[in-house]
């Protein structure tokens, strides 16, 4: 059952570490992996959960003693396992063991072993349509969001439950002996604050929708399924705190002429036989306009010529796609009698034979060529 990592091994530290060797060794582990600079890293996560638990048994001499004879597979107890550690818990020990003025900690906490988070309003999702050339060149929209903002005429009163600071402090019986765990204030939601005045029609929240204009600057180069966000374009909190954010997915709306394949655009070119034959110039669509192009006298049917650099602009920076042009060389479906009879003259002219070179590559190698 044991897939579980030595805790010395967690820790960095040696069997014969000394206690407070051990201790400088949990500070440097949890400061790295800490959730406040690993946000949304769940491997951080665990690491410093993991910390944490290597932490609490060995700095208990009795633990310790018990871990360094039976493992992890303590007899009769289930190992060492049984107690979750929560985040609380793990923030609430670092009062005791981080505790006192010049600790890294400071920083990531604001002091102190309590920690107070700022209560965040909700974000706001919307979607966002653009068209390819939009997208190619960047563009600024202006799009009508409903917000909750905070009404006017609303009033605050400081939470009288935990004193305005949104969380409440007990003391609970860990196996560490007492600890303290602070929880959310659910008189305020963990606002701190309670509506104290608030004009008719607004809700308990102290918020209501309105309609708002907002710009918002599209870079070039996005693709279907990005999110943009605006920070604090969101929802106001209630009762306080900052606002949410404003996240914008972008839709393409799909291009009748140059498909997308990345940052490269694809363009479908139908050419006479003849013009394939004898050769001449067309205009083909690209995102800066139309580009004149040249097509030399006998060009194969499935040649891709590419434009360099004509293609999206990449939204990281990493220079610009090309545009690629697929030539298909038409071949007439109904002929006139006329048209018939002068073909059929050609049939057998010795230059309307097939004879393919090594330059004439197919269509496997050319797709390789192109997408290695
Ligand atoms: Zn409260």
């Amino acid at each position: 059952m044991s897939t579980k990592r030595d805790y010395y091994e967690i820790l960095g530290v040696g069997k014969n570490a000394t206690p407070e060797e051990i201790k400088k060794a949990y500070r440097k582990v949890a400061i790295q992996f800490h959730p406040d600079k690993n946000q949304g890293d769940k491997a951080a996560e665990e690491k410093f959960k993991e910390a944490a638990e290597a932490y609490e048994v060995l700095s208990s001499d009795e633990k310790r003693a018990q871990y360094d004879r039976f493992g992890h597979s303590r007899p009769g107890n289930g190992g060492f396992r049984g107690h979750d550690m929560n985040m609380e818990d793990i923030f609430s020990q670092f009062g005791d063991i981080f505790g006192g003025g010049g600790s890294p900690f400071d920083s990531f906490f604001g002091g102190g072993g309590s920690r107070t988070r700022q209560r965040k309003g909700s974000n706001l999702r919307i979607k966002l349509k653009l068209t390819l050339e939009e997208i190619a060149n960047g563009t600024e929209k202006k799009i009508k969001v409903n917000r909750l903002i905070r009404a006017e005429g609303v009033t605050f009163k400081n939470c009288t439950t935990c004193g305005g600071t949104g969380q409440l402090r007990k003391v609970v019986n860990t196996m560490l002996g007492q600890m303290v765990s602070t929880t959310t204030c659910s008189a305020c939601n963990g606002a701190g604050q309670l509506i104290d005045k608030r004009p008719p029609g607004v809700d308990n929240s102290g918020l209501v929708s309105k309609e708002d204009m907002i710009t918002v600057k599209i870079p070039s180069g996005v693709s279907e399924g990005m999110q943009l966000s605006m920070s604090g374009k969101g929802n106001e909190a209630p009762g306080g705190g900052v606002p949410g954010d404003l996240l914008i997915l972008i839709e393409e709306v799909e291009d009748k002429e140059l498909k997308r394949d990345g940052n490269n655009l694809v363009y479908d070119l139908h050419i006479t036989f003849i013009d394939a034959a004898l050769g001449t110039s067309v205009e083909v669509p690209s995102v800066g306009g139309k580009v004149r192009i040249k097509i030399e006298p006998g060009t194969q049917s499935g040649k891709i010529l590419r434009l360099r650099g004509k293609g999206l602009k990449d939204i990281n920076g990493y220079g610009s796609g090309d545009q690629l042009i697929y030539i298909n060389v038409w071949t007439p479906k109904k002929l006139t009698a006329d048209e018939k009879a002068k073909l059929e003259s050609l049939r057998n002219a010795p230059n309307f034979q097939p004879h393919p070179d090594a330059g004439e590559k197919g269509f496997f190698e050319r797709m390789k060529e192109y997408f290695a």
